[in-house]
């Protein structure tokens, strides 16, 4: 099936609006724009089926119930787990990687370790950080040279004392994939945990968490065409039994006595409180629009855009290139020879180019490759050829006045 970008977009209310007429959004790791039936799927829950789950049993209260389940079946299919009961619904992947690191480094032993690497989202260092903090636990990081992970060299940080090893799934501030088969490969005789910081992964390939042999995978709404304020974390069935709640609340009990109380099973046991009941309805409804699109021709086509950014950027004299074509999920990432990266932002924001400046929540990958603040353009699915076209002539544009200047 050959796959139309243009046909892509006209699913995206967002690009039809008169002032989007000529917005050539490349901010998609940041968030991506939502389709009509997402848009639709928020806006009908609270339409039609606005009650809150599980407590009550009126027929309002069963619907809103039913379609919660329903879109923990979809999630479960959407990553291939094994069972409902692994999947966890929660704010997204810094939610899920902070009920990680809270219940997993809980159980550890002083001096036990912990492996991440330069190239994680500060959602993936800041909670290991603070686990390690109060647990007396060592953080290590995945050799690399100037900045970038060499994640066949993993072996080198992993010891007797190596707990839990928690590794992106695609880097959002260049892009960098790393293979998991490779990652298996080297944890496959070790009892550590292996997480899958999927946030940006679960945009740009199938997920099949089966086939990649993680123990946790997580991953937010908002990147895959889904609202924000929702994601899910998928872990093993048995590995959630074991581990002790998170939040304490309404939802997750079987009964409270006077000392202590009971918690209920899977997956509700980590679900305290009201869930955000609209935006899992919105949730369901990108899961069903990614199940009816043909993912290998997106990818394909995403990754069409990604090297033609990395072929003209990287033939350019006046910038400097810092992510890589091979192994890339969708970011461009680079710096301007001449003027800076926020001159550069704002020049292209002027002509309606929405790309990103800065450390994009990745500070250690910044510090140790030298490049603190990068533009970052990053490809969807609805980007065009004529919106490639668009942003390289605005860069060729603004190299030219630059030079002027200079
Ligand atoms: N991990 C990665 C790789 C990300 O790109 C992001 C968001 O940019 C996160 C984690 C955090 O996601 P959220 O803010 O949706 O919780």
């Amino acid at each position: 099936m050959s796959f139309s970008a243009e046909q892509f977009k006209k699913q995206f209310p967002l690009f039809a609006q008169e002032e989007n007429a000529n917005l050539v959004y490349l901010d998609n790791a940041a968030t991506t724009q939502k389709p009509l039936p997402v848009i639709n799927a928020v806006r009908d829950y609270y339409m039609h089926s606005s009650a809150n789950t599980h407590r009550s049993s009126h027929r309002l209260a069963r619907r809103s119930t039913d379609m919660v389940e329903q879109v923990r079946d979809k999630a479960k299919q959407f990553v291939s787990a094994a069972s409902t009961r692994e999947i966890i619904f929660c704010r997204g992947a810094t939610e899920a990687l902070n009920l990680l690191a809270h219940c997993l480094c809980c159980e550890l032993q002083p001096g036990d370790e912990i492996v991440i690497s330069t190239a994680e989202h500060h959602a993936n260092i800041v909670p290991w950080q603070m686990a390690a903090a109060r647990h007396n636990l060592t953080l290590r990081y995945v050799p690399h040279i100037a900045g970038i992970p060499q994640f066949d060299q993993l072996e080198e940080v992993l010891n007797e004392r190596t707990r839990v090893v928690s590794l992106t799934g695609g880097s959002n501030a260049i892009g960098l994939r790393p293979d998991l088969s490779v990652i298996r490969q080297l944890l496959r005789r070790m009892q550590v945990l292996w997480i899958v910081d999927g946030a940006q992964l679960a945009a740009h390939e199938k997920i099949d968490v089966q086939k990649i042999g993680c123990d946790f995978f997580v991953c937010s709404a908002h990147k895959f065409y889904g609202p924000s304020g929702v994601g899910f974390l998928y872990g093993r069935e048995a590995l959630l039994q074991s581990m002790p709640p998170w939040h304490g609340g309404g939802e997750m009990i079987a009964e409270v006595e006077f000392q202590q109380s009971r918690y209920a099973d899977l997956p509700h046991k980590f679900e305290a409180g009201t869930s955000p009941l609209a935006a899992l309805a919105g949730l369901g409804a990108a899961l069903d629009f990614l199940a009816r699109q043909d993912r290998t021709a997106m990818v394909e086509h995403e990754q069409r855009l990604t090297r033609w950014l990395h072929r003209e950027l990287s033939a350019s004299p006046n910038f400097r290139l810092i992510s890589q074509e091979r192994h890339n999920l969708g970011i461009v990432a680079f710096v301007p020879i001449h003027g800076s990266a926020a001159d550069l932002m704002h020049w292209l924001d002027e002509r309606d180019i929405a790309v990103r400046v800065g450390h994009h929540c990745a500070q250690l990958l910044g510090q140790t490759s030298g490049h603190q603040v990068t533009v970052r353009a990053s490809v969807a699915a609805y980007n065009t050829d004529s919106d490639i076209q668009a942003f390289l002539q605005a860069l060729d544009e603004y190299c030219e006045v630059q030079q002027l200047v200079g």
